[in-house]
């Protein structure tokens, strides 16, 4: 299903927000968003040993979110041509209740849904990995292009974006009508994550490229 794909309700009943159901977002536009501002994602995989969640970077296209990782990798191995489940979480800010019970947090995340699936066209192999490389800044352009040991050394694999739901959550804390009038400080502060300067290797071969010196003092989730 493309990106521009009309679809305001949940795809399945396994992906509705039952609980704080009015966070709910289902609308393809605003999942994307997310998913283009996100940086990590969190891979959980039914493996031999148990349910096992690690951080991954990823790419999307329309209908696709790309992981990668060496063929070795027992996450992607146990997760191939199974059910797996990706989220994607961005904190934008922490909210103070006059409760500890009202305390929350402000935050776009996604959860998808669905059958990982092992990438080995050469084409879709290469492409993805220009997503991943590319998904918080553009460097592809500026780098080596990677060799046929380096493909073959890694493990490609795709999940569709048919099946997922955002949450998100905005604004400030939700008091109890009884601590209205109470004696408690009650707000929100907003997190930011900004880029600092580019610090070169030793062996940089070249000035910072133009798309990472941009990068100084903008929001990692923008
Ligand atoms: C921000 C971020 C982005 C990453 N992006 C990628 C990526 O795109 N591709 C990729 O292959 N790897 C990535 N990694 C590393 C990844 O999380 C795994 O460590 C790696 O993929 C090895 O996976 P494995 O299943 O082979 O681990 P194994 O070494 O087989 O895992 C064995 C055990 O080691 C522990 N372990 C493994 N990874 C972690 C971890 N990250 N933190 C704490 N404990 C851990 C767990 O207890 C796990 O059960 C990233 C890590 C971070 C923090």
């Amino acid at each position: 299903m493309a990106e521009s794909s009309e679809q305001s309700s949940p795809a399945s009943a396994r992906t509705t927000v039952r609980r704080g159901a009015k966070r709910a977002e289902y609308e393809r536009s605003q999942m994307f968003e997310i998913l283009r501002a996100g940086s990590v994602a969190h891979v959980g995989v039914s493996t031999a040993d148990g349910p096992l969640v690690l951080p991954m970077v990823y790419g999307i296209t329309d209908e696709n979110m790309y992981l990668h990782g060496a063929l070795a990798n027992s996450l992607l191995k146990d997760g191939a041509d199974t059910e797996i489940c990706v989220t994607v979480t961005i904190v934008d800010g922490l909210v103070f209740a006059k409760t500890p019970f009202n305390h929350s947090m402000n935050y776009r995340s996604v959860v998808v849904r669905g059958r990982a699936r092992i990438v080995v066209d050469e084409e879709e192999v290469i492409a993805a990995l220009q997503l991943m490389t590319d998904h918080i800044v553009p460097t592809w352009d500026v780098m080596r292009r990677p060799s046929q040991n380096e493909i073959r050394a890694t493990r490609i694999v795709a999940v569709p974006l048919d099946e997922m739901s955002a949450k998100v959550r905005t604004g400030g804390a939700v008091n109890d009508a009884e601590d209205e009038g109470g004696p408690y400080w009650s707000g929100h502060i907003p997190v930011t994550t900004a880029f600092g300067s580019p610090v070169s290797n030793a062996d940089a071969g070249a000035e910072v490229p133009d798309s990472v010196q941009q990068l100084i003092g903008r929001d990692l989730h923008e």
